[in-house]
């Protein structure tokens, strides 16, 4: 589900005006809302259910540390992939021992920190790692739970920059080599092999791809199981959501309205697909959903700055940029842009666009929308993953603020950032 819809006109992320949040803070302005998250994560956990399943979240998808905090404190697992990222679950009340902690290149100090904090399990993803994990739990005098991330070569049939599962990526150890790689990992003495992961890729929109991994899988894991007396399967992330008509198709799970078969994939086609293949396994299963539990739970809100007709095209030009959201440029990410003011006015095709220079900075190409006029306001939907977390400073723009709606209130969870914040740390040599 999502929270954005016109009440009298005006667009609203749950009880609130989003006119009135622009107002407070200013735009470009990121805005999440608590209830779609926690619907999400209700929604997903559910269908699991018949599982034993632990849901971690992929912090990298949204790292705010209170977006991190609304999770923990459903009972949601962290999926990390940086040191960083686990100071951030501490900080927002989350526990290490529900972290699993993922990544090909993890740093002796980023290992360290980890042991020392006590995570669930490494997600190991080369040989070359498990003897420096090995290495660095010796010295602590501390064992390291791991798992080796075996890539199963599933082509998930997403975007070639999202794709993770195929033998051509650089994840993972292939399914071929994956028992040799357990023996050698069963051999050094700072480990205990607690599972086996894997991860296909992202915004993965059919459960086939799904099925074909679980399958795929299944028979190594049964094998390992009874060798090394594992805990868990780690199924990993990538469930896709709705980009397209998030708005129109966004009443309260659009997923359920009668008789309409759904566009998109859905927590239940998903758990369908992949419990009675994962089920008998008799595991505990994690799942490390991130753009599911957090993308249709943002958005970006955006003020037009000029209109700039030129004979072949129209140009609204917008004061958010690439360097905000970067999925348009990126990986051809589509993002459906709204007025906050609803309009019925004569849609008419504009590419929008933000002020860096770079022919790479637009939001929309050709997109039909209603007429917007320079200081009209706009809503950027869908943005709640891989948006701020994958935003910089380039063109020298400060850092947009963050706003987490719960109900009818709200309370800015980042600042903005300001010009003293652009410099800081930087300074002239004599
Ligand atoms: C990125 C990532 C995820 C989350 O992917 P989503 O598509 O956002 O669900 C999960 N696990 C791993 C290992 C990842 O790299």
């Amino acid at each position: 589900m999502h929270s954005f819809s016109y009440v009298n006109g005006i667009l609203r992320c749950e009880g609130v005006d989003l006119n009135e949040i622009a107002n407070r803070f200013g735009t470009p302005a990121y805005v999440y809302s608590s209830a779609t998250i926690r619907d999400n994560y209700q929604r997903l956990d559910a269908a699991l259910s018949p599982l034993d399943h632990l849901v971690c979240f992929a912090v990298k998808a949204n790292s705010n540390i209170a977006v991190l905090s609304v999770l923990a404190k459903m009972g949601s697992g962290f999926d990390i992939v940086s040191g960083g990222e686990l100071f951030r679950i501490l900080k927002a009340g989350g526990r290490a021992d529900r972290c699993t902690f993922a990544g090909v290149g993890k740093t002796r100090e980023e290992i360290a920190f980890a042991l020392r904090e006590g995570v669930y399990s490494f997600n190991v993803e080369s040989e070359a790692e498990l003897a420096r994990i090995n290495e660095i739990a010796g010295e602590l005098g501390l064992v390291a739970p791991i798992a080796i991330r075996v890539n199963p070569d599933v082509d998930a049939k997403t975007h070639k920059f999202i794709s993770t599962g195929k033998s051509k990526n650089k994840f993972g150890i292939g399914l071929d080599r994956a028992a040799e790689v357990y023996e050698v990992a069963a051999n050094l003495p700072h480990l205990k092999i607690r599972g086996v992961q894997t991860h296909i890729g992202s915004q993965i929109l059919e459960s086939g791809p799904f099925a074909e991994a679980a399958g795929k899988l299944a028979s190594l894991v049964e094998k390992l199981k009874t060798t090394y007396d594992l805990e868990f399967f780690d199924f990993g992330g990538g469930i896709g959501i709705v980009y397209d008509e998030a708005l129109e198709s966004g009443s309260p799970a659009w997923w359920k309205q009668d008789g309409a078969p759904p566009r998109h994939i859905t927590p239940e086609d998903y758990a369908a697909a992949i419990i009675p293949i994962l089920k008998p396994l008799g595991l505990r299963i994690l799942f490390e959903p991130g753009r599911f539990l957090v993308g249709n739970a943002g958005a970006l809100l955006s003020t037009v700055q000029y209109v700039k007709q030129t004979p072949a095209k129209t140009f609204t030009i917008i004061d958010a940029a690439m360097n905000d959201l970067i999925r348009p440029a990126l990986y051809e990410g589509w993002h459906e842009i709204v007025p906050l003011r609803q309009s019925s006015e004569e849609k008419n095709p504009m590419d929008v666009v933000g002020p860096v220079c770079e022919s790479g900075d637009f939001f929309a190409q050709d997109r039909a929308l209603p007429p917007l006029k320079s200081d009209d306001r706009i809503a950027v939907l869908s943005s709640g993953a891989y948006g701020f977390v994958m935003s910089s400073n380039y063109n020298s723009r400060p850092l947009l603020p963050e706003v987490l709606v719960d109900g009818g209130h709200y309370n800015l969870v980042r600042e903005r950032q300001t010009y003293e914040d652009l410099v800081r740390g930087e300074s002239i040599p004599h």
